[in-house]
């Protein structure tokens, strides 16, 4: 059955260090790293497109090129005059990673904006994926016109997946920001969330409890990550767990829960078997993690795990 997906958010230009001073340029982001996993492994009657905003300048350029290499479509993203990508650098020391972020006036910022072409976007597919970075880098205002195009959605009968990702640092405000996380989470249908943060943020205790607050909130179908012990699956009333692989060798977990949620949207839109897609989801995020950087080529995760 062919479909169309639409990921929504910012992805950024990376800098990476190289040798000495020098600097190696990617292009990443949650959202964009979930779009690039969801094409990766879906079939090639389904489109996936990214919805983000970029400026009219060189580097917007660049990126849009980037990500028409990986198959994500592109037609989705609006120029703003003006304004440029969000940029991160990756600082390494002594093995262990740090980052600094240049995005406070990025593009990425106008994305619902211009409302009737994100109710456009949202109305031309079957499957809609934002975060609470996606969230976190909008006005009140736009967070409000995106959340109600996504109810919107929902309540069509379309699929709404909602990442939480709670990143603290671009929020103002701990109680705003919980408060949106749940408006987020109210919106969606599907909920991906990872413990580590749920716990951090929301002083979960345990798995159980991060499924009872988001089924209070009227979400029916929720998986919860919790990196190497595994997935608990929440659909409807069925509950299942899906353990890890085991990795021997952890290179550079970038990119694990975005993996995840790429690699196990593509199976389950397609196949609706949730506890089979979060195993083919832990197999290509065990791959991701034996790897350094946010998309790793097809080649290099294991093959069997798809044949
Ligand atoms: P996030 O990157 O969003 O914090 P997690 O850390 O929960 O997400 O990881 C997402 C998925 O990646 C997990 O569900 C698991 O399948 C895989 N994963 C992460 N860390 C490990 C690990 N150390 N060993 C094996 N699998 C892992």
């Amino acid at each position: 059955m062919a479909g169309r997906l639409l990921s929504i958010g910012e992805c950024m230009v990376e800098l990476m260090q190289a040798e000495g001073d020098l600097l190696r340029k990617a292009y990443a982001g949650d959202t964009f790293n979930t779009a690039y996993y969801a094409r990766l492994f879906l079939p090639s009657d389904w489109s996936v497109d990214y919805l983000t905003a970029v400026g009219t300048d060189v580097v917007s350029d660049e990126m849009l090129s980037f990500m028409t290499t990986t198959g994500v479509g592109t037609g989705r993203i609006r120029r703003v005059e003006g304004r440029s990508p969000g940029l991160y650098m990756i600082h390494l020391k002594d093995g262990e990673r740090s980052f600094s972020y240049w995005r406070s006036a990025s593009a990425a910022k106008t994305l619902a904006d211009d409302a009737e072409h994100l109710r456009g976007s949202i109305e031309a597919v079957d499957v809609i994926i934002f975060s609470g970075i996606t969230l976190a880098i909008l006005a009140p205002a736009a967070v409000e016109t995106l959340l109600s195009e996504l109810r919107r959605a929902r309540a069509a009968g379309k699929l709404v997946v909602f990442d939480p990702n709670i990143r603290p640092r671009l929020w103002n405000d701990k109680a705003h920001m919980l408060e949106t996380i749940s408006a987020g989470a109210r919106a969606a249908n599907l909920l991906m969330p990872s413990f580590d943060d749920e716990a951090t943020h929301f002083g979960d205790s345990e798995v159980a409890a991060t499924i009872a607050r988001y089924r209070g909130l009227g979400v029916e179908n929720i998986v919860v990550k919790d990196g190497a012990n595994g997935v608990t699956l929440r659909f409807g009333d069925a509950e299942t767990f899906v353990p890890a692989l085991k990795v021997d060798k952890v290179v550079d977990t970038t990119s694990a829960g975005d993996s995840f949620n790429g690699a196990f949207l593509a199976r389950y839109v397609t196949e609706r078997d949730p506890a089979a897609a979060a195993a083919f989801a832990a197999s290509i995020a065990a791959g991701v993690i034996g790897h350094h950087g946010a998309l790793v080529a097809k080649d290099k995760l294991a093959s069997t795990a798809w044949a």
